[in-house]
């Protein structure tokens, strides 16, 4: 009877132990787990999460851990980033503004034809270059404007990609504003929103102002085109 008991304790000690090691080995290789899961299967908490509201702050301050290309639950996360980011009518976003810390983004490559969405699995940037930059940032989950940043010209990626069925490293050269997003980006999955690097002292500008700023520019721009 008592071998009987050790032995019950014994094998509930073994499954509780082998439970806790495959969640452990489950966020490790970057599939996702119980809670996320069930976060992206209930529509109603889906939202762009903002840093004026606390709980969601907290999100966008964590670093996000490694993702898994084409695992369980990733087409439901894709298709709730893109939602948010065509409402948004943004040109980037990663999964921790969706409310998931997981290393996906998506950024418009405005250097390709076609300017498509492209997501990328564990973007990393491993090499920056050419001269920094200053250019005018916002993010969709900082309703309070946007604001002047420094930003490498030039940056070598490294991402995930299937190729027949493996997980493969893939190694890319990328200019100009397309890099831009990418490391404003991927500064997501660090926790590091664009407010972190502005450059100077004066607060963000509003974004109603911002937009009218713009359409100015366009319209000085054009006239000066008819002009000549
Ligand atoms: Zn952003």
């Amino acid at each position: 009877m008592i071998l009987k008991k050790i032995f019950l304790v014994f094998l509930t000690a073994a499954l509780f132990f082998g439970c806790a090691t495959a969640e452990k080995k489950q966020s490790e290789n970057g599939e996702l787990n119980e809670a996320e899961l069930s976060y992206l299967a209930d529509e109603s908490q889906h939202r762009t999460f903002l840093n004026s509201v606390k709980e969601e702050e907290a999100v966008l301050r964590k670093v996000s851990a490694k993702a898994l290309i084409n695992s369980n639950g990733y087409d439901k996360l894709e298709k709730l980033m893109s939602r948010e980011l065509e409402s948004g009518q943004g040109v980037g976003i990663a999964a921790p503004q969706v409310g998931v810390n997981r290393r996906l983004i998506i950024v418009q490559r405005l250097d390709k034809e076609g300017q498509p969405f492209e997501f990328y699995y564990n973007p990393e940037i491993v090499k920056r270059s050419g001269e920094q930059k200053e250019g005018w940032e916002g993010c969709l989950s900082i309703p309070a404007g946007f604001g002047k940043v420094m930003r490498w010209y030039e940056i070598d990626l490294e991402y995930d990609r299937l190729k027949e069925g493996a997980v493969v490293r893939e190694h890319e050269k990328i200019r100009g504003f397309t890099a831009v997003i990418f490391q404003h980006e991927i500064d997501h999955l660090d926790g590091v929103l664009f407010i972190d690097r502005k450059s100077g002292d004066e607060p963000l500008m509003p974004k109603d102002e911002y937009y009218e700023m713009r359409r100015r520019e366009k319209a000085a721009a054009a006239s000066e085109e008819k002009a000549e």
